[in-house]
């Protein structure tokens, strides 16, 4: 027989990282040393006390068995009790948090409870690649609003047209955002919680990264504003904040019937998460500032590093209040792809295209502070060197 892929996977764009992946490679094979900013995946250890709660909890057997679906009632009320004390959000832990495999996974099984085919689904542009790719999984129209510099990388609302905002059902927006680093002001979250509710669109807020933020900024959370939790459901992951993304926890939490809905097709997928992780991660949360200002310096002195190489380089960008990412426009004249691709040829640095995010990232480059501090101060040398 003849394998035949569905249209849904044959459609998928070509995979960001695979010409990459082949350069890297070429390069490497001629001698080259790379040096790789372009995947956000912290290099910093899970802290002690989290490994040391998983290792009790993997002792007890009765976190062998499968767990609940929704996620242990403890999880939930010690995520529930994080909201309070961070966002001072009050949180129905019952009802209105449901434990994720990483907020990846309830990101990509969102649009499956929300959109029937046909329904558009907003996402902002440039963005994580998973929101289009999922609405176009559950049958749906994935529609692009863009981020653009002039707007501070935020959407602009009111450019949405009428008849898509109208039929669209959900909205995928990611403050403090991968890959521009910009945050979201008061006004903003107001805003798109008027939209919600004037359109009746799902306010899908990805909030992966309020914890990664520098010089005494701390993000919002969407549900601190009026009317938020009517209209909305909010990802969070303990990836990014705890040096966790191997151990695929992470929770969504909001309105009672969007996080019910989210459940519902959770039950039919997967099996909920291993109680031994959330037994780490009730722990991460109980005590979630032990050495997160520490963590933080970290990317905070990297970050500085960075952008003083940029400034010496000549290259333009804003300096991030939150993420561990730099956000950088790419010299004049060359495309992101071209820009990068020449960057790799000439000194091994591997740094993401701005369109791998998107259409709108065109003319920018995305790279990850998520390495040893040594090799940032090394590929920042290189940089200075290298010519455009
Ligand atoms: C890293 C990331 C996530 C997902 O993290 P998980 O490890 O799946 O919890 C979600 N959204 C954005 C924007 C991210 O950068």
């Amino acid at each position: 027989m003849d394998v035949m892929w569905a249209k849904r996977i044959a459609d998928l764009p070509p995979y960001l990282f695979a010409e990459i992946d082949a350069k890297k490679n070429e390069m490497r094979a001629k001698g080259m040393e790379i040096i790789d900013l372009g995947v956000g995946d912290p290099d910093i250890p899970t802290p002690d006390f989290i490994i040391e709660a998983l290792k009790r909890a993997v002792d007890d057997s009765r976190n062998h068995r499968y767990p609940s679906y929704e996620g242990m009632p403890a999880y939930r009320e010690a995520v529930a009790a994080w909201y309070k004390e961070r966002f001072d959000v009050s949180l129905n832990p019952a009802s209105e948090a449901v434990a994720l495999i990483g907020s990846k996974e309830g990101i990509a099984h969102t649009p499956l409870a929300f959109l029937d085919p046909g329904d558009i689904g907003l996402y902002t542009d440039p963005g994580y690649p998973v929101y289009p790719t999922s609405i176009s999984f559950a049958g749906g129209i994935p529609y692009a609003v863009p981020l653009l510099k002039e707007n501070g990388f935020l959407p602009d609302l009111d450019s949405i047209p009428e008849d898509i905002k109208r039929k669209a059902k959900i909205f995928f927006v990611n403050y403090p955002n991968n890959p521009t680093t910009a945050v979201a002001d008061a006004d903003f979250y107001k805003k798109l919680v008027e939209l919600g509710q004037k359109y009746d669109i799902l306010i899908c807020h990805d909030a992966a990264y309020t914890e990664i933020a520098y010089d005494g900024y701390e993000p919002f959370s969407f549900l601190q504003f009026d009317g938020a939790k009517e209209v909305g459901i909010e990802f969070h992951s303990l990836s990014k904040t705890f040096n966790m993304t191997g151990w695929r926890i992470g929770f969504a939490v909001g309105n009672a019937k969007a996080v019910g809905g989210l459940g519902k097709i959770k039950t039919n997928i997967d099996s909920g998460a291993f109680q031994a992780v959330q037994a780490a991660g009730i722990e991460a949360l109980k005590n979630y500032k032990l050495g997160l200002e520490d963590r933080k310096k970290i990317f905070e002195q990297r970050r500085d590093i960075f952008c003083k190489g940029l400034d010496e380089a000549g290259l333009k960008y804003t300096k991030p209040k939150a993420t561990f990412y730099i956000w950088f426009e790419v010299p004049e004249g060359l495309t992101s792809k071209e820009f990068s691709t020449r960057l790799l040829t000439e000194t091994g640095i591997v740094v993401t295209p701005g369109t791998g995010f998107g259409k709108y990232g065109e003319g920018y480059a995305r790279i990850s502070t998520t390495i040893s501090t040594d090799k940032i101060i090394y590929a920042v040398e290189r940089l200075k060197e290298a010519r455009f």
